[in-house]
């Protein structure tokens, strides 16, 4: 389980300027969109989404990245990460599993922040394409590793929801970088370690 300790004072929803009667009314509004009775609308509810909200903003602002020094070059995985994030388009959640591979030139990270970094940009709305390159472009910024690569599998709700005939498939977005992108043996001995255990295992 992953903590986040930030200071209330430092969240940056831009919610926080509005008073809570008219974050109220936001919300109620969105419930009645989607169908909601009006007499059964909980006013708990905008509170609810507010600290969940706050949670989401803990997490975007998270930067306590530390690194520590490299003792060799060998590859190194996390698979199964867990990702969750809100499609752009639909601000539906979308979820599913992250694995990333880099080989360390001087820096490595410790293990968890994987996690961090990725909770760190998907804590906001966001396409699966562009969130896979900045998941790729933090840990290239901060670690100037040989190569890296980032696999993403997702579920989508908008999809689900609207009942297409693809309701049940899982979108895979990739990026790779340096020795990933330069050399095949590389990218496939990453592939071949992250795919042994094939579909999502939500
Ligand atoms: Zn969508």
């Amino acid at each position: 389980m992953v903590e986040y300790t930030l200071k209330k004072n430092k969240l940056d929803h831009n919610y926080h300027h509005k008073s809570s009667a008219e974050f109220d009314n936001i919300i109620n509004g969105y419930y009645q969109l989607i169908g909601g009775e009006v007499n059964n609308y909980d006013k708990e509810t905008s509170k609810r989404l507010q600290s969940f909200g706050e949670e989401l903003s803990r997490k975007r602002l998270y930067e306590k990245f530390t690194t520590f020094k490299a003792d060799n070059d060998d590859m190194i995985i996390g698979n199964h990460l867990r990702l969750f994030s809100f499609c752009e388009h639909h601000l539906l959640p979308f979820f599913g599993e992250v694995a990333i591979g880099y080989i360390p030139d001087t820096k490595i990270f410790g293990l968890s922040k994987f996690q961090r970094l990725i909770d760190k940009v998907s804590s906001r709305p966001q396409l699966q394409e562009r969130l896979t390159h900045q998941i790729l472009e933090e840990i290239k910024n901060r670690l100037e590793p040989k190569g890296i690569g980032v696999v993403i599998k997702a579920i989508h709700t908008c999809v689900f929801a609207r009942g297409t005939q693809s309701s049940t498939a899982e979108f895979t977005t990739s990026a790779v970088d340096g020795v990933f992108k330069e050399n095949i043996n590389t990218k496939n001995e990453f592939l071949s370690i992250i795919n042994a255990d094939g579909r999502l295992r939500l």
